[in-house]
């Protein structure tokens, strides 16, 4: 038996069930929170309601599983996940370690590593490994994935190191990772040749908006690595339409790829990049929500032809490989 660490505790990958793969539940910047927030835009009973309420209308459409790659650079506080997964019973919610930066590294491993004013072995690659295997500060509860960025600016000094901690912890661990990468400058690419330096197993990589790209010879050439196609931005239209999306998906299972790709919609509960706006969001951006696969796109992908085990294979059995 394979277990997988969740919020609530160990689960046997085989319970996983529906998962989407990469879904928010806050995106936050804790300073901002404490200074603008607090008092202003941010209730925490609001928003923890509002979750459990969103995140069992989910579980009702047949989710069983979330994967959060909320880390560091977005605002994790797995203390506020606690509580909203006590919420919602019917749903594993498995949360992530790493660094979500564009391009530099947080000072505070600025002079502490291999060759800097404090010569050391990189602190960064303990603490991940920390919250993979120890658990994250003094909840207990274990990250079961690595999130780190590489954006347009490409490996940046500060990209690169973290990138290369996140590979060295999925070396010591085993634990897969999840990468942001941008589809116009294919940097899905630069990622996984990196990652393979490092000796990273490819099969156990997501490369996190690739469904970004409707670019079918970019999107074999990471899927011929091994590693898997996120196609987890449904409902961001304004990167790449629901169609479009749809019409990438279909062609890539037409060609053998549905053991290659997951679905999701990198959606949140809340975020503050709109923190008084949030309501006019879902104006302007109506299908960014949990709901927009079950509802929209799956009947869509079934029209294009993509049959029910090539849904199951994205839906159930590629996350279950990934986490087992
Ligand atoms: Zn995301």
């Amino acid at each position: 038996m394979s277990v997988v660490n969740t919020v609530r505790g160990p689960v046997d990958v085989a319970e996983l069930g529906q998962t989407l793969m990469h879904e928010h539940i806050f995106v936050t910047s804790t300073e901002h929170l404490d200074n603008y927030g607090k008092g202003g835009w941010w209730d925490e009973e609001v928003r923890v309601a509002d979750a459990i309420e969103k995140l069992n209308a989910l579980v009702a459409k047949g989710v069983r599983t979330l994967a959060d790659p909320t880390v560091w650079g977005l605002g994790r506080y797995i203390p506020r996940i606690q509580r909203v997964a006590e919420g919602v019973p019917g749903l594993n919610i498995i949360v992530a370690t790493g660094i979500y930066s564009f391009e530099e590294l947080p000072h505070q491993y600025e002079h502490r590593g291999p060759g800097l004013l404090l010569d050391m072995p990189d602190p960064m690659i303990d603490d991940f490994v920390r919250d993979l295997t120890v658990g994250i500060a003094d909840t207990g509860v274990k990250a079961s994935f690595l999130k780190c960025v590489v954006d347009a600016k490409g490996l940046t000094p500060g990209v690169e190191r973290i990138c290369r901690a996140v590979a060295q912890a999925h070396v010591r661990t085993g634990a897969p990772i999840t990468v942001h990468t941008n589809s116009a400058t294919q940097s899905g690419i630069t990622a996984l040749d990196l990652f393979a330096e490092e000796g990273v197993d490819l099969t156990k990589v997501v490369v996190g908006h690739a469904g970004d790209s409707n670019d079918l010879d970019y999107l074999r050439r990471l899927a011929d690595t091994g590693a898997t196609l996120g196609m987890d931005r449904f409902g961001l239209d304004l990167y790449n339409p629901t169609a479009q999306r749809v019409a990438t998906v279909a062609a890539l299972c037409e060609r053998g790829y549905a053991d290659r790709m997951v679905l999701s919609h990198d959606a949140s509960c809340f975020m503050d990049y709109f923190p008084n706006e949030w309501d006019m969001v879902a104006e302007v951006v109506p299908n960014w929500r949990y709901d927009h696969i079950h509802d929209d796109v799956l009947p869509a992908l079934r029209e294009a032809g993509v049959t029910d085990n090539q849904i199951d294979q994205m839906l159930l059995f590629n996350p279950r490989r990934y986490f087992s």
